[in-house]
């Protein structure tokens, strides 16, 4: 057997036994969504680890501008960059978001840009924000055993960002205002990356670029497009968010059968 096909093997029974494949060989009946429940009760989204430090301040405090200003400062920004070096570089000099204050670092993006695939998040959690990666607390790593159950890998087949590149304050949810304030980043972000395929995890991607009021159980499992640049209209799955599979394990289903459908299309046989 092939070394590749070996790995994606493994690394799909290991996936089985996180989803709780093993669980059924006990001797006692498990009662597994009581304690799902109790996990995500106990589990605020996102947070995965204390931070090192306290979070300091990137600058001092900023001089606010009127929202309008604002928005056209991101645009500039986003539009005068050339690369993804110099976007990442433009979003650093972005000084207009409070965000910023209580970050300790910006969360730019990872795995490999050129891939042709293109994941986008939420926003950076505790770990993300320490490192200054997405993806890479315990939701990034059920998301890397995910799709390395479909033969995909962070270091070879895709790229990975957030709509938000700095944590907010404590892992709430981003506002409506926040979103639109960066969202001529991640659009810029796109059209220089060029995927051939996006896949949208979870409802605060989903909604803010396909500009759907819908929520994610209702647009999840269906091809949509995103459109950017000068109306460059790409492929974009929507799916479940990995924080969300964690505190909800029977909602797996679903999202297995979303990787499914990313991998019959990267394959060009859906
Ligand atoms: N959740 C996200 O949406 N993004 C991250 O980078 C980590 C957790």
């Amino acid at each position: 057997m092939e070394a590749e096909t070996r790995d994606a093997l493994i690394a799909a029974l290991r996936l089985q036994l996180d989803w709780g494949a093993d669980e059924a060989l006990e001797a006692e009946p498990q009662d597994h969504a009581a304690r799902s429940q109790a996990r995500a009760e106990a589990m605020p989204e996102r947070v995965e680890a204390p931070p090192a430090r306290a979070p300091a301040p990137l600058r001092a405090q900023p001089q606010l501008l009127p929202a309008s200003a604002v928005g056209t400062r991101a645009q500039e920004l986003a539009a005068g960059a050339g690369s993804l070096a110099a976007l990442r570089e433009a979003m650093a000099q972005f000084e207009d978001s409070p965000l910023r204050e209580t970050a300790m670092n910006l969360v730019f993006a990872d795995g490999v840009a050129e891939s042709g695939l293109m994941l986008i998040g939420e926003a950076p959690g505790a770990d993300e924000d320490r490192l200054g990666r997405p993806f890479v607390g315990v939701s990034g790593q059920l998301l890397d055993r995910m799709l390395a159950s479909v033969g995909l890998s962070r270091e070879r087949d895709f790229y990975i960002t957030n709509i938000l590149p700095f944590r907010p304050p404590g892992n709430r949810t981003p506002t409506d205002a926040e979103i639109a304030l960066f969202l001529p980043f991640i659009l810029r972000h796109v059209e220089l990356a060029r995927p051939r395929h996006l896949v949208l995890l979870g409802g605060v991607a989903a909604k803010a670029l396909l500009r759907s009021k819908e929520g994610i159980t209702r647009l999840r499992g269906r091809w949509h497009q995103v459109t950017v640049g000068e109306g460059q209209a790409l492929p974009a799955l929507a799916t479940l968010h990995p924080a969300y599979l964690l505190r909800t394990p029977s909602a797996k289903r679903e999202a297995w059968s979303d990787l499914l459908l990313l991998r019959r299309r990267i394959d060009g046989t859906d």
